[in-house]
């Protein structure tokens, strides 16, 4: 769908998105008549406001809750999105703004309480508007055996019928009951194109592994999959070009691909890719759109993505044919420094900003995750899960240890030194390493000068990568490397609350068992 993908970044903020939504939406602007469930959380607004966005005239969204509903206005104002709602909560400017933008033909999205349907007048006014879409939120109401039974929403169907123009019916409950409730009371006993996935895709497996000289790990993994078509994601387009080499100098068949190549060489990449066997494609995220390969048997990321949602995106792209596939994603402190560093640098809102620190922090919890990689990604979509055995914390539990002491200790020395210096020369403090520069400021004579020597530097590597992934610190913006305090630091700080941090020492090679050539 043109324009899908830009309106989703440029409007809405989202760098890819979730699994589901893009079938949804494809099928919601395509005017198609759609009942989609998806888990709570799972991403549902999205799903009718892009839509609403693609289509000519108004979408009109029917949603049982008040404060819900001004919420997505409030959110969809803040992006530039002329949306109003006409529920008992407004006030009377409130209103008569939203006649205003209704009249001048201005307003995209208009959501009505399910009560104001019962008003005659109503109807003739969605009449006269010119209404394209209607999307009815938590289409379960309509259901008389469920405990959100809304009388009001039994008048949808009406509604539909006099205006004759597709509908979208949005859930979370999945039972086969409600859904045939609600395909006969909104649809008119019409099946609509119905959407239930579960996210997960069971035939992937999942690994992370911290980085330790990328592209050897990256070397490697190709090395036990060698002819098998594999997909490579990298931070940066020269990135892409040195690894594509490096993979063609030791026979594999490689090419680079990014958003500076000219568009006919892209184009001849992908088309290669579609046709060819055992292709490896080293890629910056530019590369998926056009990609159409249904037996990619596996996708490796040389850098970390940018959230968890362009991660499962990513992997996605890997085993559609049902086969098993495999993904490595490689992380480290420089990753997690880089991506912060695009976010607080971006010209995007405080609050978007936020959020895009808090889509960070979930891809970071995944990669720092101790126990299975799947219950812990299916349930940041919504969906409840068991662990899956088939990833790599699965194969291999991670050895653990109490982290409490370690961790409060670099915190005292972070904030000892002012919360101006990065993790080298904190680890120095700590294992009492005492360099041109410590001694230059005096760091030597600090109470926490040594106190870690019990640890490798390389261990202290490790917390600190860690420290971040939890997020207790954040590199400071304003200065280059520098590590600053979280307040989900502080119970840590004051011995409140223990933290359990993996003992990742031995990350020379990747986990798994390599897989046949
Ligand atoms: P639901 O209605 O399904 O419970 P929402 O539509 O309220 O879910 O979305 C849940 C959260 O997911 C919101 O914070 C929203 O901003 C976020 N979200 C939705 N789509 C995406 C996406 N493609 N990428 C990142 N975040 C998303
Ligand atoms: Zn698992």
């Amino acid at each position: 769908m043109p324009g899908a993908a830009t309106l989703l970044r440029d409007v809405f903020g989202f760098d890819a998105f979730r699994p589901g939504q893009e079938d949804i939406v494809t099928a919601v602007a395509r005017g198609e008549n759609v009942l989609a469930i998806m888990p709570t959380g799972g991403g549902k607004s999205l799903c009718f406001q892009l839509p609403a966005l693609l289509r000519d005239g108004v979408t009109v969204v029917i949603s049982p809750l008040i404060a819900l509903m001004r919420d997505q206005v409030r959110a969809l104002r803040e992006a530039g999105v002329e949306a109003g709602a006409l529920t008992s909560g407004n006030t009377e400017e409130e209103t008569a703004a939203v006649w205003d933008a209704l009249e001048g033909g201005r307003l995209k999205l208009l959501y009505i309480a399910p009560e104001r349907l019962a008003a005659g007048s109503a109807m003739g006014m969605l009449r006269r508007i010119g209404v394209s879409l209607i999307a009815v939120d938590e289409a379960h109401c309509v259901s008389q055996w469920g405990h959100d039974f809304r009388p009001d929403y039994l008048r949808i169907g009406e509604l539909r019928r006099a205006l004759d123009v597709p509908l979208a019916a949005f859930t979370a409950t999945a039972d086969a009951e409600t859904q045939a409730e609600i395909i006969e009371k909104l649809f008119d006993g019409q099946t609509p194109q119905t959407f239930l996935h579960g996210f997960d895709r069971p035939n992937i497996h999942l690994a992370f592994t911290p980085k330790e000289s990328p592209r050897r790990q990256i070397m490697d993994f190709a090395a036990a999959r060698k002819g098998q078509s594999g997909i490579v994601y990298c931070g940066s387009r020269a990135k892409t070009e040195g690894l594509a080499k490096a993979l063609c100098d030791s026979g594999h068949n490689a090419c680079h691909y990014h958003g500076g190549m000219e568009a006919e060489d892209r184009r001849a990449v992908e088309a290669r890719f579609n046709s060819e066997d055992g292709l490896i494609v080293v890629a910056t995220v530019a590369f998926g759109m056009g990609v159409d390969k249904p037996d990619i048997r596996w996708v490796a990321h040389a850098d970390l993505p940018k959230s968890i949602e362009a991660y499962y995106q990513e992997i996605g792209r890997a085993g559609r044919d049902g086969a098993p596939a495999e993904t490595l994603t490689l992380f480290g402190p420089d990753d997690i420094r880089l991506r912060r560093s695009q976010i607080d640098e971006g010209l995007a809102p405080p609050e978007r900003r936020m959020a895009d620190h808090g889509r960070l922090n979930a891809l970071l919890g995944l990669a720092e995750a101790l126990e299975c990689r799947r219950t812990t990604l299916l349930g940041y979509f919504g969906e409840q899960a068991t662990p899956c055995g088939h990833c790599d914390l699965c194969d291999t539990p991670p050895e653990t240890f109490d982290g409490t002491q370690p961790v409060r200790k670099a915190l005292s020395a972070i904030l000892r030194t002012e919360e101006r210096f990065g993790a080298g020369h904190l680890i120095d403090i700590l294992t009492g390493n005492a360099t041109d520069k410590v001694r230059e400021r005096g760091h030597d004579t600090l109470p926490t000068f040594g106190v870690g020597r019990d640890l490798e530097r390389r261990t202290w590597q490790g917390v600190f990568r860690q420290m971040m992934g939890h997020d207790l610190v954040r590199p400071d913006p304003e200065r280059h490397g520098a590590l600053r305090m979280t307040e989900a630091a502080r119970p840590i700080l004051r011995d409140e609350q223990p933290i359990t941090l993996r003992r990742d020492t031995l990350v020379s090679k990747t986990r798994r068992p390599a897989a046949k050539a």
